[in-house]
């Protein structure tokens, strides 16, 4: 610890905040807005309209450019930050993107992502027009259509195929929502449950165990306020609401608090922690747990927290028959429930010091309320039994009473807000087993990894598959079996790509659809990164330009580059040629109500939202003369309300509860309110019973309060769901040894972490933004020298040879000593390929490669590397760098949890220096020896058939994105019967 520039940026930051302190003394403010944040060089938002800069190529001369600066939201990760676009006045073009200082979370700031926006927009390898294939798919044959024709075409299909019955043959298949619901609400408008996601293969295992104890996924940690903030992640430069979180831990930071960091790598995060542990992959549930223990024993815990807050009594009444239900009663039993999980034990699967790992558990003990804790993927997505790594975080905090406190551990749900839509449709009526199998009746997201297999076990298929945001062949492991799936036209009939960029699926698609960048669309967001609450709105920077100027655009098309669209936009319209006569219930929810029979307009859907269902919106519009869709486009973000609190503790009041019934340990339920929307239910708000009574509360100490949303309302300690759905020896927080833990590995293999982002690339789409290309553009394997001798790896630079279970590839060997020994890791970001012969893609980050198959199954092989080249950019003609790295997730096969559904990521592999005639990047993968991976983890699972204690496929208070009617979550006659 303790590097000059880490001395530099805390002194950085107390800097900011003394002079933070000292002004608000002085009585004055700092910026004025949401930021309230201290950076002189923001422009005050009285002169957005007309910002005055000088040309900085004009100079020694003093040349004035004038900007309108048009907020909108980053798209470049979830965190949803915001940006000022600076609009050119005489140009009408975006000059560049700084920060909003208008947004309550990221409040002025970016990461380098977000200025790149700007190359994004610029980006001369970008699909500007329609593009529909011609010759044999995945051929190369591209024609160009109009939209005109592209839509009338899935329109027919669409229409054909919920005419026949075959709802479930349609599927949008989303990568990054950036969004809260929209597409959601447009396929339950056309009644299918037709929603995938990413998530399996991303934070699946992370919101499950949080999922487990509070009914809300997803962690909101006060980092600012925190005293010791824990962090399973590299929440300092890439992790989830990275730069929202990376700023305010940094202020945590500069105010005393201690980081601690578990991170097998030595990110750039653990370099700033107080404490960096580095265990042995999949351990981290045990240190979490000796930590826990730690705090049991020395009764270090906030015992009135526990009691009032802990579902004890129903594990006392469900797993102790017999014992007294007193709180005294299971404080004895929870004495001796962790007791074997001793730092020794902890010490000894991480390969940690145990003495280390007590001094971390006496820091935690002493944060009290102030323990600040996340974990996302990382750990909890590498492993088997990952879920377990987020519940038994969880646990420490709720063991200190840090959850919603001041510097504590929030629900996500209460430092969020979804504003209502102008049409809400009706939950589908069906239930998709390609994306909600049976064999996963628990799993928090989509199977969705899993698709190609259970197309090829003739499980279904489908008619119309788009992806939007999503790149499944070069994202998911096992992406050549996507890539065959993706060929089949029996298995897939239409697959259409929703993209603004060339990408290594869009290649197989039927239909290339250009789509906008993050200032070129509209979305909403709303994400958790303090305690508080804030809408932020996406929009199309141009068109509001434009129509400040007194130009109005009423189709988004007009002011994007070509043929770009936005997807909204594009949504509506497909939506009306589904249904053109209305007579198919569906334009009813694309229609306007201000001007029935018409289509409803973006500026409508917005207004609407913004006008009836943000409150204090409309009051805060009023005041400055705007109405709140102006005064969103104009200032880009909205804070509906700050300090949150215990929103668990407050009284539920009498007036809200409807003929209510109490069940034996105290939940409440309540009849809905006579006027409410049935459809409607806001993130956070307790399920439905099976009569179709809402738990309205929990009884705690004699007094209705909120609670959590739970089945108990209470955090369950003890999982009611997890041991009713045949998983009861995981019903509490616990340890489950990984898939590759060490007693798992075959002689001469290791642990390859594969896992982990750079702080300044993201997925795909970052491919295509020159200025993060030049930052990070190539994936070493990182080896400790211990193991690179082991190996007979020489030196950095080397090729070896990773072997995985269904293949290999070749890669540089990068030997430090920022990995602990036996353990090898490589980032997932690069290796971006282009077949030959295809279009460039993204020049500067894409090989050309050749893929052939044989008796022993795919090879690929390098004809190109990244280079020069001609193109609209002059800056294309400046690479310098050769190197895009290797594509390793194309050699893992599939290893969904049997659980959560996570792919756990982590791989035991061999590494060996590369053989004569190996070139970096080659990769060889049998897709068969595929099958058989996934065929020994589906029998890990334990099927809704065989466990559901209700004769449901899934238990109903679960999240689901896009959730089904309550009848379609009965199982099938014939599964019933399963023993
Ligand atoms: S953290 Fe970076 S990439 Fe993510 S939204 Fe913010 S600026 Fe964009």
């Amino acid at each position: 610890m303790g590097s000059a520039e880490d001395a530099s940026l805390d002194e950085l930051a107390r800097r900011v905040s003394a002079a933070r302190a000292a002004t608000e003394a002085r009585g004055e403010t700092f910026y004025q807005g949401a930021s309230r944040v201290h950076l002189a060089a923001f422009p005050p938002r009285e002169r957005w309209d007309d910002w005055v800069e000088l040309s900085s190529r004009a100079w020694p001369a003093r040349e004035e450019r004038h900007y309108m600066l048009v907020p909108t939201t980053c798209f470049n990760c979830e965190s949803a930050c915001g940006l000022l676009a600076y609009v050119d006045r005489d140009t009408g073009q975006v000059r560049k993107f700084e920060g909003n200082p208008e947004h309550p979370g990221s409040r002025g700031r970016n990461c380098a992502k977000g200025p790149a926006t700007l190359n994004q927009v610029t980006d001369p390898d970008r699909i500007l027009y329609p593009m529909r294939r011609s010759g044999p798919r995945g051929g190369g044959g591209w024609e160009r259509v109009s939209w005109d024709e592209a839509l009338s075409a899935l329109a027919a299909r669409i229409r054909a195929a919920l005419a026949e019955g075959r709802h479930n043959e349609i599927m949008v298949h989303i990568g990054r929502p950036g969004e809260d619901g929209y597409t959601e609400r447009v396929l339950a408008s056309w009644g299918v449950d037709g929603h995938n996601s990413h998530t399996n293969v991303c934070s699946s295992g992370g919101r499950t165990g949080f999922q487990f104890w509070m009914g809300i996924d997803r962690p909101s940690p006060d980092h600012a306020h925190a005293t010791v903030i824990y962090l399973i992640s590299a929440h300092l430069e890439s992790g989830h609401y990275f730069n929202p979180h990376a700023q305010r831990i940094t202020e945590a930071r500069a105010n005393g608090a201690k980081v601690i960091v578990l991170d097998t790598r030595l990110s750039n995060t653990a370099t700033h922690a107080d404490y960096w542990l580095s265990p042995q992959p999949g351990s981290e549930a045990a240190i979490n747990l000796a930590i826990a223990n730690h705090l049991i024993q020395t009764g270090a815990y906030d015992r009135e927290f526990v009691r009032r807050w802990w579902n004890w009594a129903e594990y006392l009444t469900e797993c102790h028959p017999g014992t007294p239900v007193t709180f005294e009663a299971f404080e004895e039993i929870l004495a001796g429930l962790y007791a074997d999980v001793t730092f020794e034990f902890a010490a000894a699967e991480a390969g940690l010091d145990a003495g280390v790992l007590a001094e971390v558990a006496a820091v935690v003990a002493g944060a009290g309320h102030r323990f600040a804790c996340h974990s996302w993927r990382s750990a909890a997505a590498g492993n088997l039994g990952g879920w377990q790594v987020s519940r038994t975080l969880f646990l420490i905090a709720a063991l200190l009473g840090a959850v919603a406190t001041e510097g504590g551990t929030f629900p996500n749900a209460w430092n969020k807000f979804v504003p209502r839509p102008i049409h809400v449709p009706p939950h589908p009526g069906v239930w998709q087993e390609l994306s909600w199998p049976l064999e996963y009746p628990l799993a928090q997201n989509e199977m969705s990894f899993l698709l190609p297999h259970f197309l090829a076990d003739g499980r279904g298929r489908l008619d119309t598959y788009f992806i939007r945001v999503y790149n499944p062949v070069w994202t998911n492991p096992d992406g050549l079996s996507w890539m065959e799936a993706l060929c089949d036209e029996d298995k897939v009939g239409c697959f259409v790509a929703l993209t603004p960029t060339w990408s290594e699926s869009a290649w197989f698609a039927d239909y290339v659809l250009p789509m906008g960048h993050g200032p070129e669309r509209h979305d909403t967001h709303s994400y958790e990164q303090y305690d508080g609450q804030w809408v932020g709105f996406r929009q199309p920077v141009l068109r509001t330009a434009r129509s400040r100027l007194g130009t109005p655009v009423s189709d988004t098309r007009e002011v994007n580059p070509g043929e770009v669209w936005e997807e909204n936009e594009f949504w509506i319209e497909l939506s009306w040629r589904i249904d053109p006569d209305g007579s198919m219930g569906i334009r009813q929810y694309h229609e306007s109500r201000e001007r029935p029979g018409e289509k409803l307009t973006v500026d409508e859907y917005y207004g609407w939202m913004f006008s009836r269902s943000v409150p204090g919106l409309a009051e805060r519009a009023a005041a400055e003369g705007l109405s709140p869709l102006d005064w969103m486009r104009r200032y880009g973000a909205f804070e509906i309300s700050r300090g949150r609190g215990a929103v668990h503790e407050q009284e539920v009041p009498a007036a809200e509860l409807y003929d209510v019934s109490v069940s034996p340990l105290g939940r409440v339920y309540s009849a809905a309110p006579p006027a409410a929307d049935p459809n409607i239910v806001p993130a956070g708000t307790p399920p439905h019973d099976e009569d179709g009574r809402r738990p309205a509360g929990v009884i705690v100490d004699g007094v209705v309060r909120h609670g959590f949303p739970t089945p108990s309302g209470r955090l369950e300690f003890w999982s009611s769901t997890l041991a009713a759905w045949g998983w009861p020896e995981h019903a509490l927080p616990g340890y489950i040894r990984s898939h590759v833990h060490p007693s798992r590995l075959a002689a001469g293999q290791v642990v390859l972490l594969s896992t982990f982002r750079l702080p300044t690339q993201i997925h795909t789409r970052s491919a295509n933004a020159k200025w993060l290309d030049e930052l990070a553009h190539t994936n070493p394997v990182w080896i400790h020298p211990a193991d690179a001798a082991r190996f007979g790896v020489g030196r950095t630079g080397d090729l070896v040879r990773v072997e995985t279970e269904i293949g290999h590839f070749v890669a540089k060997a990068w030997i430090t000593e920022g990995i602990r020994p036996g353990v090898v890791a490589c980032s997932h970001h690069m290796g971006r390929w282009r077949l030959d012969g295809g279009p460039r893609g993204a020049g500067g980050m894409m090989a050309t490669v050749g893929l052939s198959r044989g008796d022993d199954g795919w090879q690929m092989e390098r004809r190109g590397s990244a280079g020069p080249y001609e193109s609209a950019d002059p800056d294309s003609q400046r690479i310098w760098w050769t190197d895009t790295g290797v594509h390793q997730n194309l050699t893992f096969g599939v290893h969904p949890d049997p659980i959560s559904g996570m792919h756990c990521w982590h791989e035991a592999v061999r590494i060996r220096p590369a053989a004569p005639g190996d070139q970096h990047g080659d990769i060889a993968v049998d897709t068969r020896k595929a099958r058989q991976v996934y065929r020994e983890w589906l029998a890990l699972a334990r099927p809704a058939g065989q466990v559901s204690p209700d004769g449901t496929r899934r238990p109903h208070w679960l999240m689901r994105p896009l959730k089904p009617s309550a009848a379609a979550f009965a199982l099938p006659a014939a599964d019933r019967d399963l023993p």
